[in-house]
């Protein structure tokens, strides 16, 4: 040990010794950066990385060892044989970049030790090369022990540099790797020439070409400045592409593939960007949300690849009419988000959002037809309806829904008067236009009965929702809800059909009773659709009545009619529905070709001790007897009830005194327990109605 400390302090010149030093450091922390980099670059570009570690870490090794030669203090030594020189910075090249390409894989530590110990020889290799390519005044004598225990050494120490490095064991890895490489080479280098006794003799100088000290050191000079400059060069392009390749990412993750205007998450971040800047001469931001109407019908009737020409063409439409502080973002799927800076009220909001609506208007072509459609568009402002972006987009999807509510292709700014319970009614409604897609609508059936012999006559079709997000909702709150939005069509169609094809398959010829709003009604088409839904699911059609309400007859008073008398050449009944809350009720009566009247619940439930509902009853069965229409009454829930309606002679009764509606299985299997205990006869079916299997004991 002391023997080295002498070695280095006694033996050598300082200056060029922290020459020496100095380059080893830098070029360790740099050779050990470049090793990173390759590791964690992709396959194409990582042999250029390992290049440049081997170049720098070759180079950093070579010329630590010549500066160190170059300060070795001797006066014997002649000068350096070129060949030598130059083939033992190739050997440390090449050993250096085949040590870090074997060890490049992070996970297999095989590789690794491999690799650094390959790193490690190719010390040892360089340091002995170079010290044949020396030239001095005498001989050398090496002690043996010496040059196995520095060769020992920058073995050990170069493949644990590498080791560390390479598998990041710590947090400080690319320190500690940095660390190890300087003291491999140190190490290496010191212990060797601490074995190295130099003895002066005189010699024949041979007739060879030798660098001397001065050239030696240019040389140095040149080659690391090259190499430095190489990689200098190499990592400002690198740094340039991160940042190209970074800003690209960021491009993509902020903007809609499909029609590359901004996405959720750039729409999200623009507002948020707007509402933290200042607010300028008190003027607001108006945030608009738009969902296009019928989208979902153009994809399914047209394809899919018409949906995003329509999306692709909307949105460049929208971007030609967008003025400064203006943008349009898609949120997904056929939603976008719309933002205008420097608006001063509501005139403001609505202009845009007007210009909107008319940019969504345009003809869309797609193979010779015109898909365009409209759309619902709500806005809510910043700061006057909320100061929180999420707040605000909420709002301005709330008055969006109720743009869809009100017959949709129109727009609607937020309001307070949007309460509570308007925000429940529209989500509500948001919820219903999917519940059939979601399969959760049912129909349960209520029993209709004789209201003298009880036998069960027919049963009422009654819709029921279990919405996934809010349980079980009663139909007095979602069909007003649905006549609302328009879905009652929809709905009712469904009810329809899937009434009518229960029916069909159940072993009694029990009548159906489905019931049909106004917009229904409203429909000329209407009467093809119950034709349709006869023939698709085999029902006879005078099993099918249809209940109608007063109210949904007056509103639609010319053309119901039409539609009534269209239904009753199907062979169809129909009903007439809540009779008693309606006015004009006897003209009603008279111009409608009814098959039954139902007297509503509500006189029902105390006709046994209120006069008026009394005197209804007894007026409607005087009408009903008159007109030779049979009179049910609903919500028969006592025998006091059924009584009095026996005393009055109504032929039909409905209510919880019979039964509360119940689930299609369940009607089933009374049915069954009815003809097991010979309440309905056996019948051979009837070639026109194979429905008709088994028909009621009289
Ligand atoms: P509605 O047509 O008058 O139907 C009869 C309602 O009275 C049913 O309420 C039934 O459960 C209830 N009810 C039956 N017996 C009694 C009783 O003894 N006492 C009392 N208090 N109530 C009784 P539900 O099922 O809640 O339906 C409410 C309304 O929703 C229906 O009144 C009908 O107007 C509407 N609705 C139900 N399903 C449909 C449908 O598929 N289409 C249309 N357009 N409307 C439907
Ligand atoms: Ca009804
Ligand atoms: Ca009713």
């Amino acid at each position: 040990m002391q023997s080295l400390f002498n070695c280095v302090v006694y033996q050598h010149d300082p200056i060029l010794l922290v020459w020496a030093v100095l380059s080893l450091v830098i070029g360790s922390v740099v050779t050990m950066r470049l090793f990173t980099r390759a590791q964690d670059t992709n396959k194409q570009i990582q042999t250029l990385w390992l290049i440049l570690a081997g170049m720098i870490g070759g180079g950093t090794i070579w010329s630590t060892h010549f500066v160190s030669m170059l300060a070795y203090k001797s006066d014997i030594i002649l000068g350096y044989e070129l060949t030598l020189t130059v083939s033992s910075l190739i050997i440390v090249i090449c050993t250096t970049m085949l040590g870090f390409a074997i060890a490049i894989r992070k996970a297999n530590t095989l590789r690794i030790v491999t690799g650094g110990a390959i790193l490690g020889v190719g010390i040892s290799l360089m340091h002995y090369t170079g010290m044949a390519a020396m030239k001095i005044q005498g001989g050398m004598q090496w002690d043996v022990a010496s040059v196995i225990v520095s060769f020992v050494l920058g073995t050990v120490t170069g493949g644990l540099s590498v080791s560390i490095t390479a598998r990041r064991l710590t947090k400080y890895f690319s320190a500690l790797g940095a660390a190890l490489f300087v003291a491999a080479v140190a190490l290496m280098h010191f212990t060797g020439m601490n074995g190295l006794t130099l003895v002066p003799a005189q010699l024949d100088a041979e007739a060879v070409k030798l660098i001397s000290n001065a050239t030696l050191g240019a040389g140095i000079v040149v080659l690391m400045g090259c190499l430095y400059l190489t990689t200098f060069i190499t990592s400002l392009i690198d740094m340039k592409n991160a940042d190209e390749t970074s800003a690209h990412y960021k491009y993509l993750a902020l903007h809609d593939q499909l029609t590359g205007i901004p996405n959720r998450y750039g729409c999200e971040k623009h507002l948020k960007d707007l509402i933290s800047a200042p607010l300028q001469d008190g003027t607001g931001i108006a945030v608009v949300g738009i969902d296009l109407d019928r989208f979902k019908r153009i994809n399914d009737v047209y394809g899919h690849f018409a949906g995003d020409h329509l999306l692709k063409t909307i949105s460049f439409h929208i971007s030609n009419i967008l003025g400064e502080g203006e943008l349009i973002g898609r949120f997904g799927g056929d939603e976008f988000l719309a933002l205008k800076t420097g608006i001063r009220g509501k005139d403001d909001a609505n202009e845009f959002a007007e210009r909107i609506l008319t940019a969504i208007r345009q003809p869309v072509l797609w193979n010779d037809a015109d898909i365009s459609t409209r759309a619902s568009i709500g806005y809510s402002l910043f700061p006057w309806d909320s100061l929180d972006p999420i707040k605000l987009m909420e709002n301005a999807d709330l008055a969006m829904y109720h743009a869809k509510s009100n017959g949709k292709d129109s727009v609607v700014g937020y309001g307070i008067a949007m309460n509570r319970a308007n925000k429940e009614r529209t989500t509500l409604g948001m919820l219903l236009a999917s519940a059939i897609e979601n399969n959760e609508l049912s129909v349960h059936y209520q029993l209709q009965n004789d209201a003298q012999t009880r036998k069960i006559t027919g049963v009422e079709a009654l819709a029921r929702w279990h919405s996934s997000a809010k349980g079980h909702v009663a139909p007095d709150v979602f069909i007003p809800i649905a006549e609302e939005t328009g879905f009652i069509n929809e709905l009712g169609a469904w009810v329809l059909r899937e009434a009518c094809s229960q029916a069909a398959q159940w072993t009694v010829p029990v009548k159906v009773a489905v019931n049909v709003s106004a917009k229904q009604l409203a429909d000329p088409g209407f009467p093809d659709q119950v034709k349709q839904v006869l023939e698709d699911t085999g029902l006879a059609p005078s099993r099918l009545e249809l209940e109608v309400t007063e109210t949904g007859i007056i509103s639609v008073a010319s053309l119901a009619l039409n539609v009534i008398r269209k239904l009753k050449e199907l062979g169809v009944q129909i009903a007439m529905d809540d009779y008693g809350t309606g006015y004009s009720t006897l003209a009603t009566l008279h111009n409608f070709p009814f098959d039954k009247i139902k007297i509503d619940r509500e006189f029902i439930k105390d006709i046994d001790t209120n006069a008026h509902s009394s005197a209804i009853l007894k007026s409607t069965m005087i009408l009903g007897n008159s007109l030779k229409i049979p009179v049910l009454a609903e919500g028969v829930e006592t025998e006091e009830h059924l009584n009095v309606l026996n005393k009055e002679g109504c032929q039909l009764v409905q209510g919880f005194l019979f039964g509360k509606p119940m689930a299609n299985a369940v009607l089933v299997d009374l049915l069954a327990a009815q003809i097991e205990a010979g309440l309905w006869e056996e019948q051979i079916p009837r070639k026109d109605n194979k429905n008709m299997a088994i028909r009621l004991v009289s």
